[in-house]
């Protein structure tokens, strides 16, 4: 049986986050329309107070517009260097609830909080409290089973919203919505697909993804999964491992490859999960032993392309055993696993200091 763990994702969403920043620093503006963004005869809009945007200003409107129908607003540059500084105490509080944190700009993140125990909804709501008390800023969260859920549930009830959509409500609450909700569906898409007679994502979920494939090309059959509420992306935090490795030492000395295989094939196994949750693959794997004496030695592979499933770390990691001709009944203190080289196939690919195959032994007291 196929066994598919079910996640839990939140999108969180500092509410008007420049603004709300400028409002923080100066009480006085609360209740006024503030409006951040370029002063300048080309200026626009960065962001829009609440109060601003129900006179119609938002986001990316030109200010000389936004001065047209919100003359009592006051406009204000942005202050980066502040929001940055707030943005780092939101962050610090995401990260303490989830290794598994990405930003997409300053005031937005996905996290993964699948291994929690309390529930998706009960973190939201504790994240919400901390931020509001940590910081006086207001954040409006999102949470489902994934990112396309968590994103489109944070958005429905801003500002300070708490969302949850739950699997099974997933496709009635997608149905109604126009095309250009689901993601990756720009101005021109959005036309081509209500050209084609799609105008909800409803439509596009039954639609036949043949069909959308012709009129989209790969793009195509994508949008149709998206369009059920699939979405298998993984949140995946900035900045990657140089390496991953793991490694045991043996309460009893061992004396053979058959002893340490059952330890190496574990390490393997955590290896390609840390490579594929970052979606990630690896070119260079090292076998490491050490003996009863201290020796160590370290064997490493460099494959032709990239590589994480499991099984191949463990091909390797056997070819590599046998090659370091470990002698029957020599004793083993150590042995430990590990990759480097880590990038995506086409990052990989492109590395032309890494010829291959080699093979390189390491022997150090
Ligand atoms: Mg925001």
């Amino acid at each position: 049986m196929a066994w598919v763990m079910s996640r839990t994702i939140l999108h969180l969403d500092l509410d008007a986050f420049y603004p709300s920043v400028e409002l923080l620093d100066d009480p006085r503006l609360a209740g006024t329309p503030v409006i951040v963004g370029g002063l300048g005869s080309r200026g626009v809009v960065a962001s829009a107070s609440y109060e601003a945007r129900a006179f119609g200003v938002h986001s990316a409107l030109p200010m000389a517009v936004a001065r047209r129908r919100c003359p009592e607003g006051i406009y204000l540059q942005p202050r980066f260097e502040r929001y940055r500084e707030l943005s780092r105490q939101v962050f610090s509080i995401y990260r303490s609830w989830s290794e598994l944190v990405e930003p997409l700009s300053l005031d937005e993140a996905y996290l993964d909080v699948s291994h929690h125990t309390a529930s998706g909804l009960q973190i939201a709501r504790r994240i919400k409290q901390q931020v509001r008390e940590r910081t006086g800023l207001t954040v409006s969260a999102g949470v489902a089973h994934n990112k396309l859920l968590a994103k489109l549930a944070s958005d429905m009830d801003k500002p300070d919203g708490l969302t949850w959509i739950r699997e099974r409500e997933a496709a009635a609450i997608l149905a109604p919505l126009p095309v250009e909700r689901l993601r990756g569906v720009g101005p021109s898409t959005a036309q081509r697909l209500r050209d084609a007679g799609y105008t909800s994502i409803g439509e596009l979920a039954t639609a036949d993804s043949d069909a959308l494939g012709r009129l989209l090309g790969k793009h195509g059959t994508r949008m149709v999964e998206l369009a059920r509420g699939e979405d298998q992306r993984e949140v995946s935090p900035p900045g990657r491992p140089k390496s991953i490795s793991a490694e045991t030492t043996f309460d009893k000395d061992i004396y053979s490859w058959a002893e340490a295989a059952p330890h190496v094939r574990s390490f393997a196994e955590r290896i390609a999960a840390g490579l594929e949750r970052r979606d990630l693959f690896a070119r260079t794997v090292t076998l490491k032993v050490r003996f009863r004496d201290f020796r160590t030695i370290t064997r490493s592979y460099t494959a032709a392309e990239g590589v994480r499933s499991p099984e191949q770390l463990l091909a390797i990691a056997r070819e590599l055993a046998r090659r370091v001709g470990l002698r029957r009944g020599q004793a083993m203190r150590l042995v430990g696993l590990g990759v480097h080289n880590i990038g995506s196939p086409e990052e990989l690919q492109a590395r032309p200091d890494l010829r291959a195959p080699q093979l390189r032994l390491f022997e150090h007291d």
